[in-house]
């Protein structure tokens, strides 16, 4: 059982983020991903879970088949907000019993279109997940950090006091995706002024559809930077030129990131290794 916790502490971590497949043929397409990502020797994956539990059975079975055949070590993402603490407890023991020691532990959104949804429950936040999961031995707990402020917050400030207060009590962070260094190199200062230093590894979206992406920072609250659409919009009619210039900007990011020193790099797949492979190639880290 390795805790990504002790992971971090040994050196710098690579990891990858995928989502639990819907359908046999998605199932295969994650599998053939993971083959394809497996010789990169990630020291991490991780599988999201469906706020409010919508694919509670469907993560955890993903989670445990990645860690016991495939000897990479998974970690599980769980959200609390429409959970009561017996149904948690429950999936933690699951987890425990099968051996799985790492949970990122997140509050979770209620549907857009039913915002009340998941009022009913135990939890407001993600911090009293942390708790409940630290009353629970051996976890690694990572908690989720938004570079740019989460969309729900009222100012960046309370943003990072309640960040800091929930990233002391687990173990590590992982962020939104973020396009330019800034906003991530301000918040760990930030965290830092607020006497918090616990690593916090930067989330990494490769842009392969720019619409997609422009799409996803609006939700995620994260600015998909002017010049970098007018770059992406100059090659909109050729979907090859639009992933390699995503590819080019990833891997330029991470090579800024990697020179600030930053814990390690978590890359969002979306299910999909080529991106992901290439960044890695060009950042030499597929040796
Ligand atoms: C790396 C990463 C992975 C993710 N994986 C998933 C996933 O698998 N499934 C999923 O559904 N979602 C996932 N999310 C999205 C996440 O659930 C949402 O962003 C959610 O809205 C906030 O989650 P959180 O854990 O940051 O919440 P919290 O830490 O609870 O923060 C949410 C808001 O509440 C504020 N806040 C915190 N504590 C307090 C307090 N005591 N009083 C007042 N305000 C407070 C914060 O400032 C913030 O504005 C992920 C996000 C990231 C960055």
């Amino acid at each position: 059982m390795t805790r990504i916790a002790d992971l971090l502490a040994a050196g710098r971590t690579c990891s990858f983020e995928f989502f639990p497949p819907k359908t046999d043929d998605a199932a295969r397409a994650l599998e053939k991903t993971i083959a394809e990502l497996e010789v990169l020797h990630p020291s991490f994956v991780s599988v999201t879970y469906g706020a409010g539990g919508s694919t509670r059975e469907r993560t955890r079975d993903i989670v445990i088949h990645i860690e016991r055949d495939t000897g990479i070590t998974a970690m599980a993402h769980l959200t609390c907000v429409g959970h009561t603490a017996d149904q948690l407890t429950a999936l933690l023991d699951e987890y425990r019993d099968a051996g799985i020691s790492n949970i990122l532990a997140l509050a979770g959104d209620p549907p857009a279109d039913a915002p009340d949804e998941l009022d009913t429950g135990d939890f407001t936040h993600a911090l009293e997940l942390v708790e409940l999961i630290r009353a629970h031995d051996g976890f690694s707990i990572g908690v989720a950090a938004h570079p740019e402020g989460h969309p729900r917050s009222p100012d960046l400030d309370s943003d990072r006091r309640h960040l800091a207060a929930k990233l002391e009590a687990a173990d590590f962070a992982i962020t939104q995706f973020f396009f330019e260094p800034g906003p991530y190199l301000s918040m760990v200062e930030d965290l830092a002024a607020l006497g918090c230093t616990k690593p916090v590894l930067p989330g990494i979206m490769p842009v392969t559809n720019a619409g997609q992406v422009a799409r996803f920072a609006q939700l995620a609250g994260a600015e998909f930077p002017p010049h970098l659409a007018a770059r992406f919009a100059e090659v909109a009619d050729d979907a090859d030129a639009v992933r390699a210039l995503g590819v080019e900007l990833a891997t330029q990011l991470c090579e800024r990131l990697l020179a600030e020193g930053v814990p390690g790099l978590h890359f969002y797949t979306l299910n999909r290794s080529t991106a992901t492979r290439e960044i890695a190639a060009n950042l030499g880290l597929d040796g």
